[in-house]
């Protein structure tokens, strides 16, 4: 199994509605290839984890990278895992703009981090920190 973590950019201002089309989409599609992870929207920018096996993760990704809702798709990481580390979710979903995320414990440090390519370009441990926080509530 792989993991797969990208950035990427919505193409116009999307609301709760289409947010949520794309992840009841995700959530059916998922569950059929086993495919688990989590998507987080801020600001207009996407950062989304896919995890499963590596030729059902890499098709989805071109699926996704394909979609003319968002734009400028990025890897960030791709990496072999033993264990799922999202795997209570077909496809889990915070959008970082709702008021109640941002009252979440944990959650002030990543107040000013934008879901981009050079956020994460110093390292990880940022992104991963900001999806375990949504993972463990
Ligand atoms: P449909 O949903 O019927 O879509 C058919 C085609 O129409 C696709 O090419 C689709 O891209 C396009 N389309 C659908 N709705 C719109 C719209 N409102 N505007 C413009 N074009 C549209 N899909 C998953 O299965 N799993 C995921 O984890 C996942 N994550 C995503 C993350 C992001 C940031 C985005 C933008 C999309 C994501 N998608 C995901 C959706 C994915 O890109 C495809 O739309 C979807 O997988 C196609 O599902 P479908 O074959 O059931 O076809």
């Amino acid at each position: 199994m792989i993991n797969l973590i990208y950035v990427s950019s919505a193409v116009k201002t999307f609301n709760e509605a289409e947010l949520l089309e794309i992840l009841k989409v995700s959530r059916e599609n998922n569950s059929k290839q086993h495919i688990t992870g989590m998507l987080l929207f801020k600001d207009g920018n996407f950062l989304q984890v896919l995890e499963g096996e590596e030729a059902e993760v890499m098709k989805l990704y071109e699926v996704i990278c394909l979609d003319p809702r968002h734009r400028g798709a990025n890897i960030i990481e791709k990496s072999k895992i033993v264990k799922r580390q999202f795997g209570d979710w077909s496809m889990g979903f915070r959008n970082l703009n709702d008021d109640a995320v941002k009252s979440l414990p944990g959650f002030s440090q990543f107040m000013n981090k934008s879901l981009t390519l050079e956020e994460f370009s110093g390292g990880l441990n940022s992104c991963y920190e900001l999806l375990n926080l949504f993972r463990d509530n």
